[in-house]
């Protein structure tokens, strides 16, 4: 280790996690490290156990053994409004939208990770929040800019074309203030100029100092942007480390070949 990693700080820590379903091992005592302020990628061929792992670290599943630590805290038994509350958000491989709100109100809505009913009324209706719900308004006009669909603030998320509901997900997660943005393949089924453009997004996403950790089915994608890659192949972790080293292990390269990834 050089002393650049050894002085960074671990933000989220996946500490020998399993998740079974039944039989089925979905991920297999999988660890690994994510300093703050990285790009980190988690790659693998379809099934291999990404998504449930994304689903084990913001609390939708419970591991079957492991622990998960974000800024050292146990989060492993935590409830999902709970973790998003304590800074990681996510998107979600299939796009998650309120499909009869407006693009701008679904970012309304990611401004509140713990938001319960009270609450809403309180942002939507009451006149005595009005001040609140214009800087929430304005915070979420500001999101739409940043992922590049200010255009489409009053439109049905649900008439959004694909790829803007892909960045429309990224804005309202960013919109709860995450320290840490989990991405569950925001660039599936976009052209490869499209992928680029995404992973010009991610870029600067991290240059507002938050930690990404990358979920990507093709290998290429996230090539030139992540700081680190774990590969993950039915469940296991076959292995970790700088793209250039990951690229050329031959288990990875047996993992992509015998399934056409
Ligand atoms: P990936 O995201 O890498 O494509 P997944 O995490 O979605 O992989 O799936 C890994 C394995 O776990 C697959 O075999 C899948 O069928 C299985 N799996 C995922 N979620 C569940 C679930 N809720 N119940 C049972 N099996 C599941
Ligand atoms: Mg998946």
């Amino acid at each position: 280790m050089t002393d650049g990693e050894t002085t960074a700080a671990v933000i989220l820590n996946v500490d020998h996690v399993t998740k079974r379903f039944g039989g089925l091992t979905a991920v297999d005592d999988v660890s690994f490290a994510i300093n703050a302020g990285e790009i980190f990628a988690l790659i693998g061929p379809n099934g291999a156990g990404k998504t449930t792992l994304f689903n084990t670290i913001t609390g939708l599943y419970k591991p079957t053994a492991g622990t998960i630590r974000f800024q050292d805290r146990d989060i492993t038994a935590l409830k999902p409004y709970k973790i998003a509350e304590l800074g990681i958000a996510r998107t979600f491989q299939q796009i998650r939208l309120f499909a009869y709100m407006s693009a701008l109100d679904n970012v309304r809505i990611g401004e509140h990770p713990h938001m319960h009913a009270k609450l809403w009324d309180d942002i939507f209706k009451t006149r005595k929040a009005g001040r609140e719900e214009a800087r929430v308004t304005e915070r979420a006009n500001e999101l739409l800019e940043f992922v590049g669909i200010r255009q489409q603030a009053y439109n049905y998320a649900r008439n959004l074309p694909y790829g803007h509901q892909r960045r429309l997900e990224i804005a309202r997660a960013l919109a709860s203030d995450p320290k840490l943005l989990l991405l569950d393949e925001p660039a599936a089924g976009a052209n490869p100029q499209e992928k680029r453009e995404l992973m010009t997004l991610v870029e600067r996403i991290r240059g507002q100092g938050i930690t990404v950790l990358l979920i990507e089915h093709d290998m290429k994608v996230v090539m030139g942007i992540s700081e680190r890659i774990v590969v993950l192949d039915y469940g296991e972790k076959i292995a970790e480390g700088k793209p250039q080293e990951v690229r050329t292990n031959p288990r990875v390269i047996e993992a992509y070949l015998g399934k056409s990834a």
